[in-house]
């Protein structure tokens, strides 16, 4: 047995009882971006952002840790489509094409696959269109290029051919983009802005015109939604689901440039910070509510066909949100537990009566292994290379090797994170997290920082246990730094970022 839970047993219970269980040939997965764990009524909330939800809640299984390994998009696809760990496993973005990904798995046995989505980092530049028969990338639809972006274009590549790229990421850092952002800020408009990405309605209606044509022959569909991003900005009803106050569009605009701006030095007084605050809260809630709305619709179409009852159905998220509980909006670079520990919720067809109610489950589990869950769902047995388990045996009762820890990492410098859409020639650093079910460590190699927090005494960490001598502390650093080490060959002599680290701590000969 590997330290990664795999094992034998396991997969031996799964071939003998999973698989006659389950035998439908539909599978429907659900990523909603953005999607924090407290929006669900199960979790705590009482506001009833997504009653609809709520509903499939209670007949489905709940994973009540189930933890992302990144904390953004492109990183945390890598875990959910090809099952490696970002960074550990290998360079996230874009999706090495030789690996085999969870869709090209399921194309090669003749299961038809279909992707749905609308963000820039899950597009074909970075090959997520690999493995599906029908790829809609509806971002590639609603962002033709302007000739503003053209010039940009033109005006950089001048500045590379000089060899003083540098300098025009610097002028347009430094003065073009903060005069932009401030005109912005002030501009009186009451022009709403508006949103990069295809909306819920929209997503929607593509999955279900393409259901329409294909249910009734095995397949495999992927719908992502992309309202709780950034920007918040929900039709008025969904607002007034949520909140009493009246936010017009102009006032949406000052606080999504407000709170991607949020800094003290705005000089506002604490209450209107507060305020503030609350509305962007109610703004986020407001989206997951139209979101909500859409799943219900595309729910009722499932039981319209007849394909509910009978259907595999996964609904998770690529990462949470902040709001503000450590001074940041939106998902920048930490690994905080408001962006790593997101929903899962499984509903699996109806043919045991032990699945027509509510199951919920405190294990582990993490977003590399939905792939090899969903490999089980088809009966196609498991790809070697897949670091993640199926967690059907946990559900069923069958012998499952509970994990002890689970990492999650991404690559950074500064703010920004490591992506193919971005220029690639900036040193990036790692950002990694080990957690337990009680303890979390978090390194982040750029300022060489440590952060240890104690999620069950402390589970909004906010108390830094690093210097306290605690002594789990010890356990969980030399699980990283092995885990490290172990990967050390993946990068190549010229970065050899984790060498570095491992030097650094000078304790190469004793893990
Ligand atoms: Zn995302």
């Amino acid at each position: 047995m590997n330290d990664y839970n795999k094992n034998t047993v396991t997969k031996l219970s799964i071939e003998k009882n999973l698989l006659k269980m389950n035998n439908s040939k539909r599978c429907i997965l659900i990523t909603i971006d953005c999607w924090r764990l407290d929006r669900l009524q199960i979790f705590g909330n009482e506001m009833k952002v997504m009653p609809n939800m709520n509903n499939l809640c209670k007949k489905s299984i709940i994973f009540k840790n189930m933890i992302a390994n990144s904390s953004n998009t492109a990183p945390s696809f890598y875990a959910l489509f090809n099952s490696k760990i970002p960074v550990i496993d290998g360079d996230y973005t874009p999706l090495p094409i030789n690996e085999d990904s969870l869709p090209k798995m399921l194309m090669k046995h003749d299961i038809k696959t279909c992707g749905i989505h609308s963000n820039p980092h899950l597009g074909r530049l970075t090959h997520y269109d690999y493995g599906f028969n029908e790829f809609f990338d509806l971002f590639e639809k609603q962002n033709k290029k302007s000739f503003k972006k053209i010039l940009i274009g033109i005006i950089y590549n001048l500045f590379k051919i000089l060899k003083v790229e540098n300098l025009f990421v610097s002028i347009k850092s430094l003065i073009i983009e903060r005069i932009r952002r401030l005109l912005r800020m002030y501009k009186n408009s009451n022009n709403q802005i508006k949103s990069p990405y295809a909306n819920a309605k929209i997503i929607t209606s593509k999955a279900i015109n393409w259901l329409t044509n294909n249910y009734e022959n095995p397949f495999f569909l992927w719908i992502h939604f992309m309202d709780a991003h950034s920007p918040y900005f929900p039709p008025n009803e969904f607002i007034g689901n949520i909140t009493d106050t009246f936010i017009s569009e102009k006032k949406k605009k000052f606080l999504h440039e407000w709170g991607n701006n949020f800094r003290p030095f705005m000089k506002l007084s604490k209450n209107h910070n507060e305020i503030y605050k609350k509305l962007i809260k109610s703004l986020y809630d407001a989206e997951l509510n139209y979101i909500d709305h859409y799943i219900g619709i595309f729910i009722s179409f499932l039981k319209k066909i007849k394909i509910f009852e009978d259907c595999n159905l996964i609904i998770t998220a690529d990462h949470g949100e902040a709001l503000f509980e450590h001074g940041n909006l939106g998902h920048q670079i930490c690994l905080y537990d408001e962006l790593l520990r997101v929903p899962l919720i499984m509903k699996l067809p109806k043919i045991h009566s032990k699945f027509n109610k509510q199951l919920k489950f405190n294990d582990l589990v993490e977003s590399i292994d939905i792939a090899p869950t969903i490999l089980d769902f088809f009966s196609i047995p498991e790809n070697k290379t897949y670091r993640g388990i199926s967690f059907l045996p946990l559900v069923n009762g069958e012998y499952f090797d509970k994990k002890k820890y689970v990492f999650s990492a991404l690559l950074h410098n500064k703010n920004k994170v490591y992506s193919a859409i971005r220029k690639k020639d900036i040193p990036y650093y790692i950002m990694i997290s080990c957690r337990t079910e009680n303890w979390k460590l978090i390194y982040d190699e750029q300022f060489n920082q440590y952060e240890f927090y104690n999620l069950l005494e402390d589970p909004n960490e906010l108390i830094n246990l690093y210097d306290k001598n605690v002594s789990e502390l010890n356990f969980i650093k030399r699980l990283m730094l092995k885990k490290l080490r172990e990967k050390m060959e993946i990068y190549n002599s010229e970065t050899n970022k984790i060498s570095r680290i491992i030097s650094l701590h000078k304790i190469n000969g004793r893990i």
